[in-house]
C-alpha cells in the first residue's frame, strides 16, 4: 500500500514518518526545493532566522511535548519566557491581564474596574452571551482590557474586524486568567498567564528546521521536492497525482497542503463548494529579519497593539531563545507584518518593509539603525487562517466534500484550522490512530 502525502511540512512529515514506523510505504510530494513549509530556518552571516515567524517548542499536549522534544534531544535550549506587550511606549507584562500592574494608574483602573464590572453584570445576567469574537473579548475581560490592548491587538494581526469573527475558537487559545489572578496583577501580586508556554524549548542549532529535520531523518529517500502538486485524479482503485510533468500513482493520498490548492487540483467540483472554498479568509506574512552588533533587549518577543508604531505586530529576538542563533556580541530580531493576501502591503518593495520596521525599532529604542549587519525580508502566502463569521458553515462543505471523495485533511491549511506545530503533530497521530 503506498500512501502519497501532499506537502511536506511539518503535519506531511510527521505523518509520513509515524506511517513509515508502522512499516507503510509513502511518498511525500512538496513543491518547494526544501520541505518543511512554515518550519523553516534559514542561515545568514552567521544568524539564523525560522523563515515562517518566530516559532518556539511548547504544548500543553503531554506526548505532543515529549515527541518534539525527542525530537531534539542533545540540540534543546530551554527558555523562561520574557513577553512584553509594548503599551503607550512602555513595557506591560504578557499576558495583558497579568500585567495591569505595569499600567498607569488611569489604565490600571480602567481595566479592573471595567473588568469587574463585567463580572457582576455576566453573573446577575445583565449581559446577553457573546455573538462574535468581538462581543466576546468585551463578556470576558471588559471595556477596558479590551479597548487598551486585546481589541487593537487582535485587529492588527488578524487584519479583520473583531466583530466579522466567529468565537468557535477562542477557548484554550486566548490566554484567560483566573478572576483573582486579575486582581492580584492589577494591585502588584505577580502572577503568571498562559503557563503551560511559561518554559519554553528551541533548537541549540538550526533553527526551528531542526524539528522537522529530525522528523524527515528516516524518510528523505521518501521525500520528493520540486513536486508542485497540479492535479489529483482517481482511476478504479489508485490515485494519480501530477505535477504537470510526471504522475505518482498511490492507493492513498492524503492532503497537508492548503485547501485552496487541493480543490484547485481536483476536476468537477461542485460549486457550492468551490464557493465555500473561495470564501475561507486567511492571512499572509511578511517577516523582516535583522541581525545587529551588540546586544538585544533581554526580551523573548514583544506584542506591538498600537498602529501608529508601524505594521509589525510582534517583534522577536531569536538570539534569546538560543545563543548559537546569532555570531559572538550580535542579536537578532525578527518583526511580523500580517496582511491579507492581495493588499498594499504585499506590493511594498523589501525597502520599504525594512525602512519601516527599523523607524518602529527605533522609535520604540531598542535599536539604533548604524548597529544593523543586515536586513532581509521573507514572504509566507499562507500564515494565519482567519475565522470570518461564515468559516464554520464553509468548512462544513468543503470537509464533506473532501470526505466523500475520500481525500483526508490534515495540518494547518488543509484542516484550514489555527493549529500551531502541536496541534499538527496531534492530527497526523489521531489520523494514525483512527486509520489503521
Ligand atoms: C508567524 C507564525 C508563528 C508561529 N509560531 C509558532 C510557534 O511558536 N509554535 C508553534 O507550535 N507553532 C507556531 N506556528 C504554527 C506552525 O508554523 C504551523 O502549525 C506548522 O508549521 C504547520 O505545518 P503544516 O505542515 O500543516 O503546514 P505548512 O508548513 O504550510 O506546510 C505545507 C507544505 O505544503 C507545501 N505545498 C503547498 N502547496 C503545495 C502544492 N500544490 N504541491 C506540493 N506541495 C505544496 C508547502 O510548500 C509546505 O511545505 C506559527 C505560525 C506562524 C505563521
Amino acid at each position: 500500500m503506498t500512501t502519497a502525502i501532499l506537502g511536506g511540512g511539518l503535519s506531511g512529515l510527521t505523518l509520513a514518518r509515524l506511517l513509515n514506523e508502522q512499516g507503510d510505504d509513502v511518498v511525500i510530494l512538496e513543491a518547494e526545493q526544501e520541505y518543511g513549509g512554515l518550519c523553516r530556518s534559514h542561515q545568514e552571516q552567521g544568524f539564523t532566522f525560522d523563515t515562517g515567524g518566530s516559532h518556539i517548542i511548547f504544548s500543553p499536549d503531554a506526548d505532543v511535548l515529549a515527541f518534539m522534544r525527542r525530537m531534539i534531544e542533545g540540540n534543546e535550549q530551554r527558555t523562561v519566557r520574557n513577553t512584553k506587550i509594548f503599551y503607550k511606549g512602555g513595557l506591560v507584562k504578557y499576558p495583558f491581564e497579568n500585567g495591569l500592574a505595569d499600567l498607569q494608574p488611569e489604565d490600571r483602573f480602567f481595566c479592573i474596574n471595567e473588568f469587574i464590572r463585567t463580572l457582576v453584570a455576566v453573573q446577575k445576567g445583565d449581559l446577553a452571551p457573546p455573538s462574535n469574537f468581538h462581543e466576546w473579548i468585551y463578556y470576558t475581560f471588559g471595556k477596558g482590557i479590551a479597548e487598551c490592548y486585546m481589541v487593537p491587538y487582535n485587529e492588527k494581526i488578524w487584519k479583520y474586524k473583531t466583530e466579522k469573527m466567529s468565537l468557535h475558537w477562542v477557548e484554550g487559545r486566548i490566554p484567560r486568567p483566573p478572576v483573582e489572578d486579575v486582581i492580584k496583577a492589577a494591585i502588584g501580586i505577580p502572577t503568571d498567564g498562559y503557563t503551560h508556554q511559561a518554559l519554553f524549548s528551541y533548537p541549540l542549532k538550526g533553527g526551528i528546521e531542526s524539528l522537522v529535520r529530525a522528523i524527515a531523518a528516516p524518510l528523505h529517500q521518501r521525500i520528493r521536492t520540486g513536486f508542485y502538486v497540479r492535479s489529483v485524479r482517481k482511476t478504479g482503485k489508485l490515485w494519480l497525482i501530477g505535477d504537470g510533468k510526471e504522475t505518482v500513482i498511490a492507493d492513498r493520498c492524503i492532503c497537508t497542503i492548503p485547501v485552496q490548492h487541493l480543490l484547485s487540483s481536483l476536476e468537477n467540483i461542485p460549486a457550492p463548494v468551490q464557493q465555500a472554498c473561495d470564501a475561507l479568509v486567511c492571512n499572509s506574512l511578511v517577516c523582516v529579519t535583522i541581525g545587529v552588533r551588540g546586544t538585544v533587549p533581554p526580551l523573548s518577543w514583544l506584542y506591538i497593539p498600537e498602529p501608529s508604531l508601524g505594521r509589525a505586530n510582534r517583534i522577536s529576538f531569536p538570539s534569546n531563545y538560543s545563543p548559537l542563533t546569532a555570531p559572538k556580541g550580535c542579536g537578532s530580531i525578527l518583526a511580523e507584518i500580517t496582511h491579507q493576501p492581495h493588499d498594499e502591503v504585499s506590493r511594498m518593495t523589501d525597502q520599504d518593509l525594512i525602512d519601516q520596521v527599523t523607524n518602529t525599532l527605533e522609535a520604540m529604542a531598542i535599536i539604533s539603525k548604524d548597529r544593523i549587519i543586515f536586513a532581509q525580508v521573507i514572504r509566507q502566502p499562507f500564515a494565519y487562517v482567519v475565522y470570518d463569521l461564515d468559516y464554520q458553515k464553509n468548512m462544513r462543505v468543503v470537509n464533506d466534500y473532501c470526505r466523500s471523495i475520500g481525500i483526508p485533511l490534515v495540518g494547518r491549511f488543509a484542516q484550514f484550522e489555527y493549529l500551531n506545530m502541536d496541534g499538527c503533530i496531534r492530527s497526523a497521530m489521531d489520523f494514525i490512530k483512527t486509520s489503521s
